[in-house]
């Protein structure tokens, strides 16, 4: 097991993604062949009929509840264990019959590879996977009531935060991208709407649908990842062999958003991103990023249209209430060379974190507004949602303390 720099947790966990692969290929497999009564006349049929009921056995743990929310791939709902309704999970029910035409869609094998295997206080669990007769898979994961740092940074008449939140924020980010890292895993789409915040306040890295292992550094990768507010220069030049270093871009992308409370780099387009980039930060050279000009899509810049880095002092005018600490770690994040950006382990090991304010404990931290109020609400209503056939024989004691 990795351990986590400067005494932070790292949680338990190696990756053993063979083991993950052949899970989902079980569960898509169980999904492709339809009913029990099909798979018993095949070549495989003990396996599969065991492989059947394991998944039936699994289905049968969890009573599903009202939808919270629609993501791209699928639904997602409130569920809780039929053993226990106090315990609270959120089932992402893929829609299969849309994305299961030609085998899974790489996102969902993604997703259900890496969190299964990436278990940290800061990283969305992954508790179990299962297919129901309706040729649907579902995901269980942990349960994150409070919304995401993206509703807390945009409610800005609601919800009032300070520098020891953004640092305590930044932390959890911090060692879950470099527990990411530390077992060869690029999540490649962080951005403020995917870090989901847990009733205890913790911040969890979440959407894991774009991720990939960089455990090979000869295997070529696609640039056409990340969300364009949050992605570093080297993927719109194309770059295919890249590391860490474009998360770290965009975590640093998330820190200036969290101060400005808005979008730093707010692109348009590709090109526009582009501009913004060379606009605040400087414009990528030979000089300030040796090796640059053979990357496939570089375009020179015109000579009188090259900005400079900016220094510590621009940088303060702007982000000045991280304190000077704050704001070098915030520049060290977004240099423009890869090469020369902070690694997500010199992030945890920074200055800043030793200087005032120490970062808010996770109970302190500001919740969205009606946070609390509306967790309640939803695990009121779900009395009435569950799947009645099997809901109405569990006895429903909510224990509004845990969630
Ligand atoms: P996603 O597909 O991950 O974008 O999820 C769609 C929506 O479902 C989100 O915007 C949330 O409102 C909700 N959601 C997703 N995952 C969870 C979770 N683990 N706990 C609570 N709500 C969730």
């Amino acid at each position: 097991m990795a351990k986590s720099p400067a005494g932070l947790p790292s949680g338990a966990s190696t990756l053993n993604i063979s083991a993950a692969k052949a899970k989902v290929h079980a569960v898509a497999t169980s999904v492709s062949r339809g009913t029990a009564t099909e798979s018993k006349t095949s070549s495989n049929g003990a396996g599969l009929e065991l492989a059947e009921e394991l998944n039936e056995a699994t289905r049968r743990k969890y009573i599903k509840g009202k939808r919270l929310g629609e993501g791209t791939y699928a639904d997602v709902y409130l569920a809780h264990l039929a053993a226990d309704p106090s315990s609270l999970f959120a089932i992402k029910k893929i829609k299969v019959q849309e994305n299961y035409k030609d085998g899974l869609l790489p996102g969902i094998i993604a997703e259900v590879m890496y969190l299964q295997e990436l278990s940290h206080p800061n990283i969305i669990a992954l508790h179990s996977v299962f297919s129901t007769k309706d040729q649907n898979l579902n995901l269980v994961l942990e349960y994150l009531p409070l919304g995401d740092l993206e509703m807390l940074i945009k409610d800005t008449t609601g919800v009032n935060y300070g520098p020891a939140d953004v640092k305590a924020w930044m932390g959890m980010l911090g060692r879950a991208v470099w527990f990411c890292h530390e077992n060869f895993v690029l999540h490649r789409d962080i951005k403020p709407n995917n870090l989901l915040i847990a009733a205890d306040g913790e911040v969890k890295l979440a959407d894991f649908g774009l991720a990939r292992s960089f455990a090979d550094p000869y295997a070529p990768m696609t640039h056409n990842v990340i969300t364009r507010w949050y992605r570093p220069p080297e993927l719109f030049y194309r770059a295919r062999y890249y590391s860490g270093a474009v998360d770290v871009w965009s975590m640093g992308t998330v820190f200036a958003e969290l101060i400005l409370r808005t979008p730093f780099l707010k692109g348009l387009t590709d090109i526009n991103q582009l501009e913004l980039i060379s606009k605040w930060i400087g414009t990528p050279t030979e000089e300030n990023w040796p090796g640059v000009s053979k990357l496939e899509g570089y375009v020179p810049p015109v000579k009188e249209e090259i900005v400079p880095v900016h220094g510590l002092q621009s940088f303060m005018r702007t982000f000045g209430s991280a304190g000077t600490a704050g704001v070098e770690l915030l520049m060290w994040m977004l240099r423009l060379d890869p090469r020369k950006r902070a690694t997500a382990r010199q992030v945890l090991q920074h200055e800043w974190w030793k200087t005032d304010p120490k970062p808010s404990r996770k109970e302190d931290l500001p919740k969205k507004s009606g946070g609390q109020k509306k967790m309640a609400d939803d695990l009121k209503r779900k009395g009435g949602e569950v799947d009645r056939s099997r809901g109405d024989k569990i006895a429903r004691k909510l224990d509004f303390s845990k969630g």
